[in-house]
């Protein structure tokens, strides 16, 4: 079993928006990997793509283990499901602007390496490496801050406060909704 975790039934997972805790946890590794892990993943990437983003980490559906599933290009085929990812390389640096689906109307100015090389296990528990640059490395980035409880919130300049004081607000009257 996973850490003493039940998985939930797929189907009730949803997306939860800040100011969840849960987002806020530090994500368990992923110890046991269970076939519903993989329903739990295919669940994921379907909410993704329903909320038309790009990636998605199991704390945002209220998991806190240590996986996230992404896709930059929007080819199924190319769907990654990354579990106890870590980085292996970090190099070159750009700033650009950054949403989060826990996070509606809010964008965030972010500064991220522009090459990544991750390391990962797949849905069996194997080992995999995976090399990205822009916005692949990007996302892998966002979404690994996910599973250490950070949100793009968190690294606003002053400029950024005020264009998002409103989204902000909005969000901590809305919860819990
Ligand atoms: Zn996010």
């Amino acid at each position: 079993m996973m850490v003493g975790m039940k998985l939930p039934k797929p189907e009730k997972l949803r997306i939860h928006l800040h100011p969840d805790p849960v987002l806020r946890k530090v994500a368990k590794p992923v110890s046991d990997f269970p076939a519903e892990l993989e329903a739990v993943a295919r669940r994921m990437l379907e909410l993704m793509r329903r909320e038309e983003g790009v990636g998605l980490a199991a704390p945002q559906v209220g998991l806190s283990i240590r996986l996230f599933v992404c896709n930059v290009d929007g080819d199924a085929k190319r769907d990654l499901i990354c579990i106890n990812p870590r980085f292996i390389t970090l190099e070159g640096a750009e700033e650009k602007e950054e949403g989060c689906l826990s996070l509606p109307s809010v964008k965030v100015l972010m500064r991220r390496a522009t090459h990544a090389v991750m390391e990962a296990h797949d849905l069996s528990g194997r080992t995999f490496r995976a090399e990205g640059d822009g916005l692949a490395a990007r996302v892998w980035q966002h979404e690994s801050d996910h599973l250490d409880g950070r949100l793009i919130i968190d690294n606003m300049s002053a400029t950024d406060e005020i264009a998002n004081r409103r989204a902000l607000k909005q969000l901590k009257t809305d919860y819990p909704a």
